[in-house]
């Protein structure tokens, strides 16, 4: 199984400050869209804001077939990483 099928899942985000796009990606091994809108990502704009946005806020999201060397999708920026969950307050 050295050669998994991995996919990129592409994320387009709206800054929430100025409106600027804000493209965040990751790797997983699986098309499936819901996972990966699970997913918590961190863009950091231009205008200098930053914060957390669930893939499932993104404007628009796709996912590519993707090749690489080694399983990116195994790394720890891949949306089959494990979401961390906010501490309830
Ligand atoms: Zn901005």
């Amino acid at each position: 199984m050295a050669d998994a099928q991995e996919f990129a899942h592409v994320f387009l985000f709206r800054c929430q400050a100025c409106g600027r796009p804000l493209a965040s990606a990751c790797a997983s091994t699986q098309s499936n869209l819901e996972m990966a809108d699970a997913h918590l990502f961190n863009p950091h704009c231009f205008c200098g804001w930053t914060g957390d946005m669930l893939g499932m806020i993104s404007v628009k999201h796709w996912v590519e077939p993707w090749e690489s060397p080694t399983t990116v999708a195994k790394e720890s920026d891949s949306c089959d990483g494990k979401v961390e969950q906010p501490l309830p307050s």
